[in-house]
């Protein structure tokens, strides 16, 4: 079976500064779907939300962020695990912290750890270890960890679901004109530089980060799809059907 990879940001899983219950249970009940054609391994924010809605601390003192993350990712993990038992399906949780990637021998313990979980099943919940790295707190980097993750574990697709449908030619939160781009093969320097635009207070990416991570897997010759979220219609279609009606393929 091939290996997909689905990330969703905090701007999905946050509403009215709680978790997004109702999204969440979407999501799972797609993956449990999907998890009959492909192996799915999930890369999830949320944590310092989930955190929230148990203790209110200011959140743009990062030190208070890294404890709501910790908190939070708990509550995030027992929300999902009980939603993934309505399918009688385990999920696990993995934390990383990014310097991973620069070391082959963890990496291939990583790699192995993982090869068991999907060879069981098991849907693998990836978040950044916000309690010692700030990376993903200060630049909503789960974009650029969910695309190291495709790349390493050789995962055919990466899937960003966000609350956007797409990749647009101008930010259609400001620009009601902004069209949306269905297919993108190359990325320019200019588009990688823009500005950092998450709307979301949880959100810290932005498209920015998702144009970066889309990058670095069109370098590597692999395939992402930024797609809505809040509704996964397009999404379905383009796994389940093969129909691309909406959401940004980024693809040589
Ligand atoms: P997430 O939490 O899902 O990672 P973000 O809020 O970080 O989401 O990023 C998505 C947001 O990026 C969109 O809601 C949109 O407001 C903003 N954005 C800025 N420019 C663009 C663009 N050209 N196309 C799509 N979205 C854009």
């Amino acid at each position: 079976m091939d290996k997909i990879v689905i990330k969703v940001g905090s701007a999905l899983l946050t509403q009215n500064n709680a978790l997004a219950l109702n999204r969440l249970k979407n999501l799972v009940d797609f993956i449990a779907i999907l998890s009959k054609k492909y192996h799915v391994i999930l890369v999830s924010s949320g944590a310092v939300a989930a955190g929230f809605t148990l203790l209110n601390l200011d959140k743009k003192h990062i030190p208070n962020k890294q404890a709501l993350a910790s908190i939070g990712q708990p509550y995030l993990m027992h929300t999902y695990a009980n939603e993934f038992k309505k399918y009688d399906m385990i999920c696990s949780q993995v934390l990383l912290e990014k310097s991973i990637f620069n070391d082959n021998e963890r990496l291939e313990h990583l790699k192995d750890a993982i090869s068991v979980l999907l060879a069981n099943n098991v849907i693998a919940i990836i978040n950044e270890n916000d309690l010692t790295a700030i990376d993903e707190l200060v630049f909503g980097d789960n974009d650029q960890l969910s695309a190291y993750l495709t790349y390493h574990l050789n995962a055919s697709l990466l899937i960003i679901l966000s609350d956007i449908d797409g990749y647009y030619d101008d930010n259609p939160k400001i620009n009601k004109n902004a069209k949306l781009i269905k297919n993108v093969s190359v990325i320019s320097n200019k588009q990688l530089n823009a500005k950092h635009t998450a709307n979301n207070e949880f959100a810290t990416g932005g498209i920015v980060t998702k144009l970066k991570a889309a990058n670095f897997l069109l370098k590597h010759n692999k395939k992402m799809f930024l797609s809505n979220g809040y509704d996964l219609k397009n999404i379905k279609e383009y796994m389940l059907d093969n129909i691309h009606n909406s959401g940004t393929l980024f693809s040589k």
